[in-house]
């Protein structure tokens, strides 16, 4: 491995950034987009000609393709006079002078597709500016519009070019959307890096869920490296190493030895109950991304899921998938997991989780834009498809219905009302279900954290959702490496929202469980525990190692550590509190940020 690319980068080049699924990697990389710089060109090697061209000729297939399939989609008769801008736009790719002249400066100018089609586009722009007729130098639209299609696919932003992946690929980008990580062969992609990303983002979230390494947060990385150059990721310390040394590379791999050995011990608590040492039992439940990881879920002692998150049948698919197919993929899963819960989140698409066919709008603000039930409620036939199929999948053992995103209680009851009318409809039509799915809702929004006493009123659980109420809270983006620094779980704000939240379902008499990436936190857990959360859902990856910690502690002494928490202003002071409180309580229990 090492040595085994032509590279002008340095031996051992290290690289910090966040280290966002643990465990370690190494392979040679595959780097699917670089960092938008314009005005910058970027060199390559001659050995890299050839796959730069393929790059660029696959990005023109794939236009020349979506251009096709758009053109076919139009039946309404009125648009009909308007396909020419279609044609158009397939006759500039059919261009051979465009594309010939791409290629060429590929090849003769050792420079990126990117960057040369950069440069045919100025070109191309600059003869359009010249022309004197308003009509054809309006068509400049065309090729700008052509121009961007052509960029996206090249980047893999439309549809990755992740299919001539080798074995043992880390796959490197500026950024990695959530959509492209759906389609990694996860046999052959072994790491991930991204010069863009935060912990709790939903690309985050997926690697994990699939068990692959990933540091994102790296700033530059996608803008001095190349393809085929060896890299390490260190997924559990945030560190990458790119052309490692032989000697690095040997201390890597006996790392990664050391972590798989680490780990295989902690599953040998899977079967242990998860319960303090002054018998405050607690629930373990699983995050699930995909139907298949329900059987490793429950090896390593999931006692249920406590998120479902179901808009990945949704994503990476050219249609919708029908209430057959829904109800299909949800039943396999609850009838797996009988007789565990398993709490199906209905449709969370908005923000970063573009679905294209159903989400078409370009928001300036996605977070805050129309993002899970907001757009349920908008779309009330795909919403009502979807309770449909969750209804029926309750059938086959112990479902329950969660609303995402829900920040008035309005909400709440517009939800329950549609769910109401499914199922005198799934009465009517004698199919069965059950009769007594409970309901819960998201908090994961400020206003439902403070309006929890009310709410609580209204639904059979609560699901807490820290990544985002944390987002939402502090107003820092989940998902921006710029502003990582301010995203603090145990800011005092969050740490009061969540005591709200724990104190007004134990009133109520209703379960909350706190399914946000702070539940897999050895030390967020033990927090999460003194607030009053005796159920957390996480990947299933981390049950073993939060039960070790939950069995070694006394719920009582959770409590009254979070306690001493309640009064402290900053920061600073929560972090001496830990520091001090944490080493006298929980001796080696636990590292003190
Ligand atoms: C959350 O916001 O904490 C959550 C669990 O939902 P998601 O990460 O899917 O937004
Ligand atoms: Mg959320």
């Amino acid at each position: 491995m090492t040595g085994s690319a032509k590279t002008d980068i340095e031996e051992n080049r290290v690289l910090t950034g966040l280290g966002v699924s643990p465990g370690i990697a190494i392979g040679e990389l595959f780097l699917l987009n670089r960092a938008r710089q314009p005005g910058v060109t970027h060199a390559i090697t001659a050995d890299e000609v050839d796959r730069e061209v393929e790059l660029f000729q696959e990005a023109v297939r794939l236009s020349v393709e979506q251009l096709r399939e758009a053109k076919d989609k139009i039946i309404d008769k009125r648009m009909h006079e308007h396909l020419f801008i279609i044609d158009a736009h397939l006759l500039i790719l059919a261009d051979q002078m465009f594309t010939g002249d791409t290629e060429a400066l590929i090849r003769n100018d050792l420079i990126s597709a990117e960057s040369a089609l950069h440069q045919t586009l100025e070109k191309f722009q600059a003869v359009f500016d010249s022309i004197d007729d308003e009509y054809l130098r309006d068509r400049k639209a065309d090729l700008n519009s052509v121009g961007d299609r052509l960029l996206r696919n090249l980047r893999g932003e439309n549809v990755p070019c992740v299919r001539g992946i080798e074995k043992k690929t880390i796959l490197g980008a500026h950024e990695l959307s959530p959509a492209i990580t759906m389609q990694i062969d996860r046999e052959k992609v072994v790491g991930l890096v991204s010069d863009l990303g935060g912990r709790s983002s939903h690309t985050a979230i997926l690697a994990r869920s699939f068990g692959i390494p990933a540091v994102f947060g790296l700033e530059n990385f996608s803008s001095f490296s190349s393809n085929g150059v060896p890299v390490i990721v260190d997924g559990t310390d945030g560190v990458v190493v790119v052309n490692p040394s032989n000697k690095v590379f040997k201390e890597y791999l006996e790392k990664k030895q050391a972590l798989e050995y680490a780990e295989h011990q902690l599953l040998e608590s899977a079967g242990l109950a998860a319960e303090t040492l002054d018998g405050q039992r607690i629930s373990l439940c699983c995050n699930l991304e995909f139907p298949e990881e329900t059987e490793h879920a429950l090896e390593l002692g999931a006692e249920g899921v406590g998120l479902y998150r179901t808009e990945i049948l949704f994503l990476n698919r050219p249609d919708i998938p029908t209430e057959d197919e829904q109800a299909e993929a949800l039943g396999a899963v609850v009838a797996r997991m009988a007789p565990h819960p398993v709490t199906i989140r209905t449709l969370d698409v908005g923000g970063e989780k573009i679905v294209p066919e159903i989400s078409p709008h370009e928001e300036a603000n996605p977070a805050m834009g129309l993002r899970a039930v907001r757009f349920s409620l908008q779309e009330v036939g795909l919403f009502k498809t979807q309770l449909r199929a969750i209804l029926r999948a309750s059938q086959h053992g112990h479902a329950r219905v969660m609303f995402p995103m829900i920040s008035s209680l309005s909400e709440v009851r517009a939800c329950k009302a549609c769910l109401e009318e499914v199922k005198t409809e799934l009465r009517r039509e004698k199919i069965l279900f059950d009769e007594k799915l409970p309901v819960g809702i998201m908090v994961e929004t400020p206003s439902a954290a403070v309006l929890a006493d009310i709410l609580a009123r209204e639904v059979d659980f609560f699901a807490v959702g820290t990544n985002d109420l944390i987002q939402y809270c502090l107003a820092v983006d989940r998902g921006n490496k710029n502003v990582a620094y301010l995203y603090d779980p145990l800011h005092p704000a969050v740490l009061r929202m969540l005591r709200l939240v724990s104190e007004a379902a134990n009133k109520a008499g209703i379960g909350a469980c706190v399914c946000g990436e702070m539940a897999p936190d050895p030390l967020y857990a033990l927090i999460l525990l003194g607030l009053g959360f005796v159920e957390l859902s996480m990947n299933a990856l981390f049950i073993p190692a939060v039960k070790r910690i939950l069995r070694a502690v006394r719920y009582q002494d959770a409590e009254e550590f979070v306690n001493g928490l309640s009064d402290l202003a900053t920061k600073e002071e929560i972090t001496a509190y830990l520091k001090i409180e944490g080493d006298k309580r929980f001796p080696g229990l636990f590292e003190i940020p």
